[in-house]
């Protein structure tokens, strides 16, 4: 038998991943005489090659056609958004009446807040977890003020009770108890950014609810990188930007569920053209009648030309057979990581994100022995050499191998430059 952590072993993974054409599929940046080693698409994913198509499709239609375009065949801007629909269900385990693509994800969580966030005296608190990507925040603590609530004591942040920095199920539930009769709203993250911690959304909706609070997810890591089964899961609301593990570019449109539950809600709402009913949106009456589920919830005419790339990530997630497929490869993947790093550089790097498979996605969150300076040293090593990681402060390289592009071998050419810089 050979070493599973062997070189050979490893050629022999590439060799069989089913996945391995997907990588085709994609524009991967050079270093010099090679391809990067790309380990950064839990931040920006890899330009799918199809994404060009679509964009000039729609360069195209507007040369050609100009207003014409919104009417004209099944590309048809006046329907644009719906070509994404019910692939975007399928890969967060929603009905199609539950998604939408659609502003930005700051955008969206705020738009949630307005319908799902009504506090009052007696309830007045949202609880998040603390240390929460700034921008989640700053949403929850501009809608507290907005309300004339104050967030020393309604903005409730949950510390980690654990070593690394990561969650026990407990330390919520207790949280949640404490607080519940107080909690208008929990707000928590699919996969927390720093540690990579993925959490039991369905758990956490139905404590949440328990206690009669609104539960919204944040699945800016989460999508495209773990199978969800967001209606089953019971949350009210979730909210998810396309540029990271969804590849499609750049301040791309968002993405945005809403419970089918809430689908005919009349809770208040920030309202605009688009999520008027369809039929009599071009009446222009003055009345606001909201299209059921999700896209009623739309303000603008949406931007097409940043929606046309995700039509060309999502296309490649339908072909690799769905988030399940890429699920088996991502475990696997991360799986080598985990197994090279503890072989092989224990001494160097502590792995941060929990070792329970069930409990992470694609990304590792290594922290380097020696502290801050060493930990600079050996991120700025790797960027040198063509591995690119991400760093987050304080002392955090993240590592995340995607699927459709990355190969069992760049996860060794990972380990193999950390033991360069470390000397052997
Ligand atoms: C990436 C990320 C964001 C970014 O927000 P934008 O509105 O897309 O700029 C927000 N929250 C979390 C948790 C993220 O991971």
């Amino acid at each position: 038998m050979t070493d599973p952590l062997s070189h050979t072993h490893i050629i022999a993974l590439d060799a069989a991943d089913p996945l391995r054409p997907f990588r085709n599929d994609f524009l991967i940046p050079r270093h010099k005489h090679n391809d990067q080693v790309y380990f950064c698409g839990n931040s920006l994913g890899l330009q799918p090659k199809g994404a060009r198509g679509y964009i000039n499709e729609v360069l195209d239609k507007w040369a050609n056609e100009a207003v014409e375009g919104h009417f004209t065949g099944s590309a048809q801007w006046m329907t644009y958004h719906e070509l994404v629909r019910e692939p975007l269900a399928r890969l967060v385990g929603a009905q199609p009446l539950e998604v939408v693509a659609m502003n930005t994800l700051t955008a969206n969580l705020h738009l949630m807040m307005v319908s799902f966030y009504r506090p009052t005296t007696e309830r007045p608190a949202i609880l998040m977890e603390a240390g929460a990507f700034p921008s989640d925040r700053h949403a929850m603590e501009s809608q507290i003020r907005f309300h004339g609530f104050d967030p020393a004591t309604d903005l409730i942040e949950v510390e980690p009770d654990q070593q690394e920095g990561t969650f026990s199920m407990a330390a919520i539930e207790r949280a949640i108890a404490e607080h519940g009769p107080r909690l208008a709203l929990v707000l928590w993250p699919g996969i927390q950014y720093r540690t990579g911690q993925a959490f039991d959304l369905a758990e956490i909706a139905r404590l949440g609810h328990a206690q009669g609070a609104v539960v919204g997810v944040d699945l800016a890591h989460a999508v495209g990188n773990l199978p969800l089964r967001l209606h089953d899961s019971g949350v009210d609301f979730a909210v998810w930007c396309h540029y990271k593990y969804l590849n499609s570019g750049p301040g791309a449109v968002a993405g945005c569920f809403v419970h089918a539950r809430h689908a005919q809600t009349d809770r208040p709402r920030f309202a605009g053209w688009w999520g008027h009913e369809k039929n009599t949106r071009f009446r222009m009456g003055p009345e606001f009648v909201p299209t059921p589920g999700a896209e009623g919830w739309q303000l603008s005419n949406p931007p097409i030309l940043g929606l046309a790339p995700l039509r060309a990530s999502l296309e490649l997630f339908d072909k690799a057979g769905g988030m399940e497929a890429v699920r088996t490869k991502s475990l696997k993947l991360t799986g080598l990581l985990e197994a090279l790093i503890r072989a092989r550089l224990a001494d160097v790097l502590q792995i941060v994100t929990p070792v329970d498979p069930a409990q992470r996605g694609a990304q590792l969150s290594l922290r380097v022995a020696g502290g801050r300076d060493r930990g600079r040293e050996l991120f700025e090593y790797l960027m040198s050499v063509g591995v690119v990681g991400d760093w987050r402060e304080p002392d955090v390289i993240r590592i995340s191998p995607a699927p459709l592009y990355n190969r069992y071998m760049d996860v060794h050419r990972f380990v193999e430059e950390v033991e360069t810089w470390r000397g052997f």
